[in-house]
């Protein structure tokens, strides 16, 4: 089997097979080795790695990782791909191909059974349509995961990597920015994919941190705040907190921890660092324990 990555190479692929698009796994190959090359570099796989690549398609960047890494585990949900995987990946015996929507997999068991709950790597062409549900999985359930190397629409490459302050900067960002250091790699063309999206894409690389870079009371409260505060875009922090209805938690609660703070009533969220949303959240964790 030739290795995979021009356009042509593709195309003769989805011949042979009689392979369909379909739009609604956001299907769009990349058809550049260029832009693999920048991707497997940036993803600094050696063979003591085991890597989880989520959608591999055609298998064109699975070939590039099983030749880097010690094992590559790959989760594609179209069930048409299997066959055409199976043939291009025949000559890798490090592959283990799953048949999985990637949302519905226990992806602590994956690593655990593949990798010895070692931490893994993840390298991936995202399917656009659930990029930000994938990556909040990965983090929110502790994947064990040295770095999440993905190409994404660029706009959601802007949204995680962006400070306060901003038009991009909201949930994503801060939920990016508090479990990893993201850094673009590159700007991807929307040619260099089959079929031809309508966004331009951009590759980012995010490198866990082995502690966040801020201590909170309870994670999970911390992204409720989060989340609250940029549910209503146009009204003040406090009033999208007060809204979302958490026990003992109403406005003037929140603008009173606002104050000790040293910051103005009537802020917004998107104006807040992860630090201060850190420890708005921990004064409203100890505010509501002690109204129990
Ligand atoms: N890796 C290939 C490449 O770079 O050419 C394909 C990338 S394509 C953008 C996204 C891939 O993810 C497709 O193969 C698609 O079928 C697969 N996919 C979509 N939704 C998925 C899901 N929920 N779980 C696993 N794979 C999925």
């Amino acid at each position: 089997m030739a290795t995979l990555g021009s356009r042509r190479s593709t195309a003769e692929i989805i011949e042979k097979y009689h392979f369909s698009f379909q739009k609604k796994f956001g299907q769009n190959f990349l058809v550049d080795n260029s832009i693999l090359d920048k991707i497997i570099e940036s993803a600094q796989i050696t063979k003591e790695d085991c890597v989880l690549e989520i959608g591999p398609g055609i298998g064109t960047m699975t070939q590039r990782l099983a030749e880097e890494a010690g094992a590559v585990v790959a989760v594609e949900i179209d069930r048409n791909l299997i066959p055409v995987l199976e043939d291009t990946l025949s000559a890798y015996e490090n592959v283990t191909l799953i048949n999985a929507d990637i949302l519905k997999l226990d992806l602590n068991r994956i690593v655990e059974e593949h990798n010895g709950g070692r931490p893994i790597k993840v390298v991936a062409n995202l399917p656009y349509y659930i990029t930000t549900p994938i990556i909040m999985a990965l983090f929110e359930k502790h994947v064990p995961l040295h770095s999440v190397t993905i190409m994404v629409q660029k706009e959601v490459a802007d949204r995680m990597q962006v400070g306060p302050g901003t038009k991009d900067y909201g949930a994503l960002s801060l939920a990016v920015q508090y479990y990893a250091k993201p850094e673009v790699v590159t700007r991807v063309p929307a040619d260099c994919f089959m079929p031809k999206p309508n966004v331009d894409s951009a590759v980012i690389r995010l490198t866990r941190y082995e502690k966040p870079p801020v201590e909170v009371e309870d994670e999970a409260w911390l992204f409720a705040v989060i989340r609250a505060s940029f549910n209503q875009r146009r009204k003040t922090l406090a009033n999208g907190l007060a809204n979302a209805g958490y026990p003992g938690i109403g406005r003037k609660q929140v603008e009173e921890a606002l104050c000790d703070m040293g910051l103005p009533a009537m802020i917004r969220g998107e104006t807040l660092t992860l630090e201060q949303f850190s420890e708005l959240s921990n004064r409203l964790f100890t505010r509501r324990k002690t109204l129990g």
